[in-house]
């Protein structure tokens, strides 16, 4: 399955698909996470990390352009690039190195860091759909199509 649209009527249905998308996804994932500001990036981003885990705030790194999460049994990078001037910067706060494998990487804003960040296994596409929203997944990758494949009917 290479593409997949679902609508997400409230938050909690935000928090639940990053729940299932977390609990299917294997270390050295890389999702890009597309949106206008309020789309619901950071949502999905907490729902994924709690899934895994993690307890209390998530915020989007805004300013650090990384979040890490040592996670029990996964670590987890959660970047916001919003800021981010240059995309050559990534190469200065050394990129690879996050993106090595072993790892899960979300990214807020990939378009800010283009020609300098890995390709995504897979993109979420989010946008405004009256009061709730609409996820729409791009695979990019056999994983990242598995991960669809994978997802329950939400
Ligand atoms: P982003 O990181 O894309 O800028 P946030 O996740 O920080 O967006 O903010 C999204 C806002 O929209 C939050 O106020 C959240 O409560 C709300 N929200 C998230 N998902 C939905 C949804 N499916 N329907 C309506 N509101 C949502
Ligand atoms: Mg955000």
């Amino acid at each position: 399955m290479k593409e997949r649209t679902i609508q997400l009527a409230n938050e909690a249905q935000t928090v639940a698909l990053g729940n299932a998308i977390a609990k299917a996804c294997h270390q050295g994932t890389i999702i890009h996470l597309y949106g206008d500001l309020g789309a619901g990036k950071t949502t999905f981003s907490r729902g994924f990390l709690q899934a895994l885990g993690h307890q209390g705030h998530v915020k989007s790194p805004t300013y650090t352009l990384v979040e890490p999460y040592e996670l029990a049994d996964r670590q987890v990078f959660h970047f916001d690039l919003y800021r981010l001037a240059d995309p050559e910067e990534l190469e200065f706060m050394g990129i690879r190195d996050y993106f090595s494998g072993n790892s899960i990487c979300l990214v807020e804003w990939p378009q800010q860091g283009k020609g300098f960040l890995p390709e995504a296994d897979l993109e979420l596409h989010l946008t405004y759909q009256g009061e709730g929203r609409q996820a729409h997944f791009v695979a990019f990758s056999a994983n990242g199509e598995s991960l669809l494949e994978s997802l329950p009917l939400l």
